[in-house]
């Protein structure tokens, strides 16, 4: 092999080759790229050595940490065998098997598991189910081809799944290429637009949703949402019961309930799916992120038996689900997510969670009584601190301000890595944190919200 190119090579390559996602090449061409080379459990390396404590699990993926041994020898065991077969006309071991865990931990009813590649592919195959689900199940139910969707929802960057969508940033100049959809307005506790507090907006959250689905019902396949917590809106956080009540309308207005558990899933929230939070079995589920534990690209869709039986039939009935990737069911993807669950019963990563959940709650507290800090919400080890111009009006920073990207730059000073959404800062650390490192991620945010009111 040829010299290994420096870490200054490297770094002029990056800028003159690469093309980032969700990234203004031109200021990133201005700036310093930091190029990680290595990590550690709650650690990332530079390829200068800095060690930063990675703040979004790696973008919201991680779970035990880089360079678990359970699932690093789980990979190099699979390598060992064969790296890619197709899932078409064939099986392999590790799908069957992880096929076989996820329906253990999944919701009850749950029960049958379809691979793709990654959390929008994961969405595109619910929606596509649902539609043919209907098509062949009750074609007497009505046009039922339409989805019902929260505003400010998130569920990936795939046509389908920007439809579904509703960032304005990153979804109003592809309008041409969407389909239509309904939109119900989601709950915003913070920003109530009704100004009501919990407990008592419980139904009026809900009324226009109810609405919808009464009048509508017969041309919606499903209502798709991010249980419990919109992350990517800022981690927008629905009050309890809300999810069993959109699971009840779903139920009585006949319409497919689609829970995108790629952000929530694998114990983000403190149990393994957000679902479980309200006892709810969506009719269709996607994950994705941290299936893998945060190792390779892997999606999931599951659904349950009754829409899986309304594919079946004879061939020529063309009842057969046409849909499927290069790497569906990949065996490196498959035996690492295996490697992934076996971690979370071996080491009890759930049970540990509870104190590390209170711990954060309590570190997140301490930052309320600044001035800029206008909103905390968390839900188990996801956390948004949204900042704000004044604390009284909650008037926010007008987006030039970049006053998330000004913390994020302040904390990567002080060896940190967080990516915030807009003016919310956002901490999502992985699982297998310790408390000292989340004692320190806090006290490096609080620093880097300081350093606004420096100047
Ligand atoms: C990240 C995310 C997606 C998209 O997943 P990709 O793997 O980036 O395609 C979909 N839904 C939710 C809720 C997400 O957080």
């Amino acid at each position: 092999m040829a010299d290994r190119p420096s870490a200054r090579q490297l770094r002029e390559w990056d800028r003159r080759y690469l093309w980032h996602p969700f990234t203004q090449m031109q200021e990133w061409e201005q700036e310093e790229p930091l190029v990680i080379e290595r990590g550690k459990g709650s650690y990332l390396i530079d390829t200068e050595g800095r060690r930063y404590l990675d703040g979004t699990s790696s973008i919201w993926v991680n779970l035990h940490g880089h360079r678990h041994p359970v699932l690093d020898r789980a990979l190099k065991g699979q390598i060992d065998k064969i790296a890619h077969s197709t899932l078409l006309g064939l099986s392999n071991p590790p799908a069957i098997l992880l096929a076989r865990e996820l329906i253990k931990v999944a919701p009850p009813g749950l029960s049958r598991v379809f691979y793709s590649d990654d959390g929008s592919t994961a969405v595109e195959v619910a929606l596509k189910m649902a539609v043919q689900y209907w098509r062949q199940r009750h074609p007497d139910a009505g046009p039922k081809s339409m989805f019902l969707r929260l505003k400010l929802a998130y569920h990936g960057d795939t046509i389908g799944a920007v439809s579904v969508g509703n960032i304005e940033l990153f979804h109003a100049r592809f309008k041409p290429l969407l389909f239509p959809t309904l939109e119900a307005e989601p709950p915003s506790c913070y920003r109530c637009p009704l100004g009501l507090t919990y407990p008592s907006c419980k139904t009026a959250c809900l009324e226009p949703i109810e609405r919808i689905l009464q009048t509508r019902h017969r041309d919606l396949a499903g209502f798709i949402v991010e249980p419990l917590i919109q992350a990517a809106a800022g981690m927008i956080i629905q009050p309890p019961g809300y999810l069993a009540r959109l699971r009840e309308l779903c139920t009585r207005y006949n319409v497919l309930l689609i829970a995108d558990e790629v952000a929530t899933g694998f114990g983000r929230t403190g149990k393994m799916f957000a679902c479980e939070h309200d006892g709810v079995t969506p009719d269709l589920m996607a994950v994705s992120k941290g299936l893998t534990g945060g190792y390779l690209p892997l999606a999931a869709t599951l659904t349950t038996d009754e829409i899986y039986r309304a594919f079946l039939g004879r061939y020529e009935e063309f009842k057969t689900f046409f849909h499927g990737h290069s790497y569906t069911g990949n065996p490196l993807g498959c035996a690492v997510a295996l490697a992934n669950l076996e971690v979370f019963r071996r080491q009890q990563v759930l049970r540990s969670l509870g104190p590390k959940i209170s711990l954060l709650q309590k570190l997140l507290a301490s930052l309320a009584g600044m001035p800029s800090v206008g909103d905390i919400r968390q839900q188990g080890l996801m956390a948004g601190i949204e900042l704000v111009q004044d604390k009284m009006t909650k008037e926010p920073y007008p987006p030039p301000a970049r006053i998330g990207h000004r913390v994020a730059t302040a904390a990567r000073a002080r060896g940190l890595l967080i990516r915030p959404l807009g003016n919310v800062v956002v901490l999502v650390p992985p699982l297998s944190v310790s408390r000292e490192e989340l004692t320190r991620m806090v006290e490096i945010v609080r620093e880097s919200i300081d350093t606004l009111s420096a100047g």
